[in-house]
């Protein structure tokens, strides 16, 4: 059991922070996932405040070790998923994933990466070696508003979306990775790994 009440407060004091949750039609994928896959564990990189932990933890039984690089809201995640309820089945580690990650073993049934665009590459290489084979690789946000598939980005976006780029070529193209990327939210990618 949950808490929906604290899970609603958690989901619009978000939005009203601007704090970029996972977007509606992505959580009605992610669930359709979870019900298929019946996770035993994930690897979130890029908590924010907890709302998508909590997703996971809500609407599968597996257990969450998720990573957040911004202290105030790690803590704020710690915070939310207890009063959300479901702090006994969520581990949030505070720091730099692309430190953290290398430290990790295990074999996790989802990663999903939702941080820094720019470290897309680095979250799929560590991503591929610590998901069982036959798991999956959720990557939020691979579509970035549109930017990716345009011709012209701004000066701003450019770094961003070259990554994000690489970051698509690779799932598609290897051939160990089975990759589907849905127009839903800001863009889903959705890989099964062979190892
Ligand atoms: N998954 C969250 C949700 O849907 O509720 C949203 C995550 S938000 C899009 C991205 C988060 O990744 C931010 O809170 C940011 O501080 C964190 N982040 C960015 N780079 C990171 C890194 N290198 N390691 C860990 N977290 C990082």
């Amino acid at each position: 059991m949950y808490n929906e009440k604290e899970f609603q407060i958690m989901k619009k004091n978000a939005l009203e922070n601007h704090i970029p949750i996972i977007m509606d039609d992505t959580l009605e994928k992610i669930k359709e996932i979870l019900k298929e896959e019946k996770p035993k564990n994930i690897l979130e990189i890029g908590t924010a405040v907890g709302y998508s932990a909590s997703c996971f933890a809500i609407f599968s039984d597996a257990q969450i070790d998720t990573i957040e690089l911004d202290e105030e809201r790690a803590k704020e995640a710690i915070q939310n998923v207890d009063k959300v309820g479901v702090s006994n089945r969520i581990s949030i580690m505070i720091g730099n994933a692309v430190d953290i990650l290398p430290t990790l073993k295990g074999e996790y049934d989802i990663v999903f990466i939702d941080a820094a665009k720019s470290k897309y590459s680095i979250f799929l290489e560590e991503g591929k070696r610590l998901v069982k084979n036959n798991g999956l690789i959720l990557a939020d946000n691979v579509l970035y508003k549109g930017y990716v598939m345009s011709d012209y980005n701004k000066h701003k976006q450019r770094t961003a979306v070259r990554h994000l780029r690489e970051y698509i070529k690779e799932v598609t193209e290897n051939p160990y990775l089975k990759t589907e990327i849905l127009d839903i939210g800001v863009g889903l990618a959705i890989t099964r790994v062979t190892k």
